[in-house]
């Protein structure tokens, strides 16, 4: 693999045409990822678990890493799907949600778990929305237009949309729609409106995309293969935990059957003969639900540490 350019380079551009100059033809993989925003620093954190070095990030536009054929375009999350079907990046990291909304030429190469959130209907206190049903006729505000009509659409309900670009959860009180349809998340914003979260619509998570109609060479293919192989290494690592315990040798058969690990765990000897320490990996927050058992079969110095990478 080539290693990356060193040098990087600050360019301004208003348009898709001056970013395709601005981005070099060096044949590194190009990712697409938020500039600034809710997912900018957990795709960052991503692409470092996966090994790659990049750069201080914050002033620029291109990106190259040092040890991988990558370089990392920094835009916003609204423009990463039409630019990776168009091919001036070669995948992206972007919400669900921007993806359907956006309706871009794009796939989906992995979910990657973070980012999470939900589309939902809300509702001021005198209208009740408990099922879909109760949708029919009204006026829906909403900055997800599509997301919202797919959603009607397949529950066979007619409703007006009126899209609105921010601040959605006034348009109630302005008298322009009748509810929302609008991101959730601690439901704060809602309650100061005097809106109560009703239908989910929508749930969405960052997704890596690449473009759906454009076939990259095979170089950059190969590329690709062995980035998403550390993604999931790393996604698999992030879901589990390894741990390590002391116990004493005349519980060892009951404690295996406690523990779901993964292979079977790993026993080693210790200094006093009546005990042996066990290691295994186990699903993250699975902890909990043994601790209680593993005590009560004498398990002493339990510790649990997480793992950064997990190759299969
Ligand atoms: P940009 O300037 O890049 O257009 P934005 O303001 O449109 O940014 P953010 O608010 O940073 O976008 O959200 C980016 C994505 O984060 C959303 O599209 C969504 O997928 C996800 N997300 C996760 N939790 C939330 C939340 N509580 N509210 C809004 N988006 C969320
Ligand atoms: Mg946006």
């Amino acid at each position: 693999m080539n290693p990356g350019n060193k040098s990087g380079f600050f360019v301004l551009y208003k348009n898709k045409g001056d970013l395709s100059m601005s981005v070099s033809n060096n044949g590194n993989l190009k990712l697409a990822i938020q500039k600034k925003g809710r997912l900018t620093e957990k795709s960052i954190e991503l692409i470092k678990l996966c090994g790659v070095e990049i750069d201080n990030y914050s002033e620029r536009l291109v990106v190259p890493a040092y040890n991988f054929p990558l370089e990392i375009l920094f835009l916003r999350d609204d423009d990463i799907p039409e630019y990776v079907q168009d091919g001036v990046a070669d995948i992206g990291i972007v919400g669900e949600n921007v993806l359907v909304a956006k309706n871009a030429q794009t796939r989906i190469v992995e979910k990657l778990g973070f980012g999470k959130c939900s589309l939902m209907m809300a509702a001021p206190e005198n209208i009740s929305i408990k099922s879909v049903k109760d949708i029919e006729g009204k006026t829906i505000a909403t900055s997800f237009p599509r997301i919202v009509q797919n959603y009607l659409t397949e529950n066979k309900i007619n409703a007006k949309i009126i899209e609105i670009s921010g601040s959605v959860e006034i348009a109630p009180a302005l008298g322009v729609a009748d509810i929302i349809c609008d991101i959730v998340s601690t439901g704060n914003t809602l309650m100061m409106n005097k809106l109560k979260k009703s239908i989910s619509v929508f749930e969405s998570q960052a997704v890596l995309i690449s473009s759906a109609s454009r076939e990259l060479n095979p170089q950059k293919k190969k590329y690709l293969d062995e980035l998403h192989r550390r993604i999931k290494s790393v996604l698999t690592a992030k879901n589990s935990r390894y741990l390590m315990m002391n116990v004493p040798k005349s519980s060892l058969e009951k404690i295996e059957k406690v523990i779901p690990s993964i292979k079977s765990p790993t026993i080693l000897p210790l200094a006093d003969e009546k005990l042996v320490a066990v290691h295994a990996v186990i699903p993250s927050g699975y902890l909990w639900k043994i601790v209680d058992s593993l005590k009560s079969l004498g398990a002493t110095g339990i510790l649990l540490l997480p793992i950064e990478n997990m190759i299969p």
